[in-house]
C-alpha cells in the first residue's frame, strides 16, 4: 500500500506531538533537577535528619558531605518510593494483611475513549485523553470499592500508578476490608474461568478480550512473556476442581476442565485457532470487570508471606531502562556513586503517557488514611540551617520537631497533656494533627474520645523513621518511643 502525502503528513505530525510531550516533560523534570542539585544546602531539614540511616553503605558524615540528595519530596524518586513501601508496611503493622490486590490497566477501547478521537487517530495518539479518562476511571473504581462497598465495608486503600515501558498506565491497589475475606467466600469474589456465555455474554465478552493470558509457551514461543522458553507468569495453570488457599502465595483458584464443566472458546493467533480453556485466564472479579470493562486482575492476599512482596511491587516505580553510558574520556571526573540525581537520571524513561500525566500534576498516588511521618533524634540532634542574618535567632529557637512537640504535648498541665502521656509517639496523630505552627493541635473531628473530653479519635496512623542501629543512642531513643508511652 502506498501511503498518500497527506497521510505521511498526519503520521509525522503525530510522532511529533507524541515527542514534543515527551520532550517537555524531560525539560520540566530536567529543571526541577537541577534546582535540587543546586540547592542542596537549603532543602528541607527534614529530609537530613534520617539521611544518614538511608546511606546504607557508609554512615561516614565526610561522604555524606559529597553526596547530591534526591530527596524524598521528589515525586517519584527511590527514596520517595521507599516512603510508601514502608507507609504500606505501617497499614499492615496496623490492620494486618490487605485483603485484595488489584491491577487496573487502562483500556484503550473505552468509549469514553474512542468517541473523541479525530478520524483517523488511535488512542496511543491521544494520551491527553487516555490519561484523563484513566484518572476518573481510578477514581471511580476506587469510590467504588471503598464508598460504595461493594465487596463490604472497608478499613484503608492505596493505589500507586506506573507504566511499563511505551506502555499505558496501570494502577496496584491494596484494599483492606473492615472483616477479611474467608477461604470459602473467594469463589463468590474472584473467579479464574471463562464464564458460560449462555448465560452471560457480557461478562463471557469482556473475559475473552481483556483476561486471558498469552497464549504463551509451545503455543506462542515469541509471546512477552517467556524468559529462557518459559512464562514468567507460569502459565498455562493446572486445572483443579476447587479453590485452594495456600499458606505460601496466592490461593490457586479453581479453574475446571471442559470435562469437567468448564468453558473453553477459539481464540485465533497468526491465522491458527487455538482452543483456550480455564487454564490461561487471569483471575478477575466478575463484578469488576463487568463494570469497568478493563484488564483487572484480582487476587487475594492471603498468605502473610507475600505481604512484603506485595508492599515493595506495589510501590516499585515505573520501569527503569537497563542501560548506562559510559565516559571513556580518561580526563573526565569519575562519577559519583553518591550522586543521586545522576544516578535516577541515568535510568530514567519516560513514556509519552506518563510524560502527559506528569504535566497534567495527576497524583501517581494515593491513600486513606493518611500516614503521619514521625522523627526521630537526639535532643538538638536536628538539623539547623542557617545564613548570616537568621543564625541568632536559629540558635535561640531551635526548629520545632514532630518529636520535640510530642515532649512539649505531654508536658501540657491540661486534659491534653494528660491524655497524651498514655499514648506512644506514633498514636500521636490518632489525636493530634500537626499544625502549620508546628505544633500538636487537639483534632476537632472524628469519634469523641470519652476519657479526654473534647478530643476527637481519627483514622490517621504515625510512622516513626527508621534509625541505624549504628547510630546506637538515637537507635535505643527509637526503641523506647515505640515502647514506652508519655515520656516526661
Ligand atoms: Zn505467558
Amino acid at each position: 500500500m502506498i501511503r498518500s502525502d497527506r497521510d505521511n503528513i498526519i503520521l509525522r505530525c503525530r510522532e511529533l506531538s507524541q515527542q514534543f510531550m515527551v520532550d517537555m516533560y524531560v525539560k520540566i523534570e530536567s529543571e526541577r533537577l537541577r534546582y535540587l542539585r543546586y540547592n542542596q544546602q537549603k532543602l528541607r531539614a527534614e529530609e537530613y535528619i534520617h539521611l544518614r540511616d538511608a546511606i546504607a553503605k557508609n554512615a561516614d558524615t565526610a561522604e555524606i558531605g559529597n553526596s547530591v540528595i534526591l530527596p524524598s519530596s521528589y515525586v517519584g524518586s527511590p527514596r520517595h518510593m521507599q516512603e510508601y513501601i514502608q507507609d504500606a508496611v505501617t497499614f499492615v503493622r496496623e490492620y494486618g494483611r490487605p485483603c485484595l490486590f488489584i491491577t487496573f490497566t487502562c483500556n484503550p477501547k473505552w468509549q469514553e475513549i474512542t468517541s473523541l478521537l479525530l478520524p483517523g487517530q488511535n488512542a496511543i495518539h491521544r494520551h491527553d485523553i487516555t490519561a484523563r479518562v484513566f484518572k476518573q476511571k481510578l477514581k471511580s473504581l476506587i469510590s467504588f470499592i471503598t464508598k460504595l462497598h461493594v465487596f463490604g465495608p472497608t478499613r484503608c486503600w492505596m493505589y500507586s500508578v506506573e507504566w511499563q515501558k511505551r506502555g499505558l498506565p496501570h494502577a496496584h491497589i491494596l484494599i483492606w476490608f473492615v472483616d477479611k475475606i474467608r477461604a470459602e467466600d473467594i469463589d463468590s469474589l474472584i473467579s479464574a474461568e471463562i464464564p458460560d456465555p449462555s448465560t452471560d455474554q457480557l461478562l463471557f465478552d469482556i473475559v475473552t478480550t481483556n483476561m486471558i493470558h498469552g497464549p504463551c509457551g509451545i503455543l506462542n514461543r515469541s509471546s512477552p512473556c517467556m524468559v529462557d522458553g518459559k512464562c514468567t507468569k507460569r502459565f498455562p495453570k493446572d486445572f483443579i476442581n476447587d479453590t485452594v488457599t495456600h499458606i505460601v502465595g496466592y490461593p490457586i483458584y479453581r479453574r475446571r476442565s471442559t470435562e469437567n464443566g468448564g468453558q473453553s472458546f477459539i481464540k485465533t493467533i497468526s491465522n491458527a485457532d487455538i482452543d483456550i480453556d480455564n487454564r490461561w485466564v487471569v483471575p478477575y472479579s466478575p463484578l469488576l470487570s463487568k463494570t469497568f470493562n478493563a484488564h483487572i486482575n484480582v487476587e487475594s492476599c492471603s498468605s502473610v508471606k507475600s505481604i512484603k512482596y506485595i508492599c515493595k511491587y506495589v510501590n516499585k516505580g515505573s520501569d527503569m531502562a537497563v542501560f548506562r553510558i559510559e565516559n571513556t574520556n580518561v580526563n573526565a571526573p569519575p562519577l559519583n556513586e553518591n550522586d543521586e540525581i545522576t544516578n535516577y537520571q541515568i535510568g530514567r524513561y519516560i513514556s509519552s503517557n506518563e510524560a502527559v500525566w506528569r504535566i497534567f500534576g495527576f497524583q501517581i498516588h494515593e491513600r486513606d488514611p493518611a500516614v503521619i511521618h514521625l522523627t526521630v533524634h537526639l535532643e538538638n540532634g536536628q538539623r539547623v540551617y542557617f545564613t548570616d542574618d537568621t543564625a541568632l535567632d536559629r540558635a535561640i529557637n531551635p526548629p520545632k520537631t514532630t518529636l520535640t512537640e510530642f515532649f512539649e504535648l505531654c508536658n501540657r498541665a491540661d486534659a491534653f497533656g494528660a491524655f497524651a502521656q498514655t499514648l506512644l509517639y506514633s498514636e500521636v496523630p490518632r489525636y493530634f494533627t500537626w499544625a502549620q505552627s508546628k505544633k500538636w493541635m487537639p483534632r476537632k473531628k472524628g469519634t469523641p474520645v470519652d476519657a479526654c473530653p473534647g478530643l476527637f479519635k481519627s483514622n490517621n496512623l504515625g510512622r516513626v523513621y527508621t534509625v541505624n542501629p549504628r547510630q546506637t543512642e538515637c537507635f535505643y531513643l527509637r526503641l523506647l518511643l515505640v515502647n514506652v508511652t508519655g515520656p516526661l
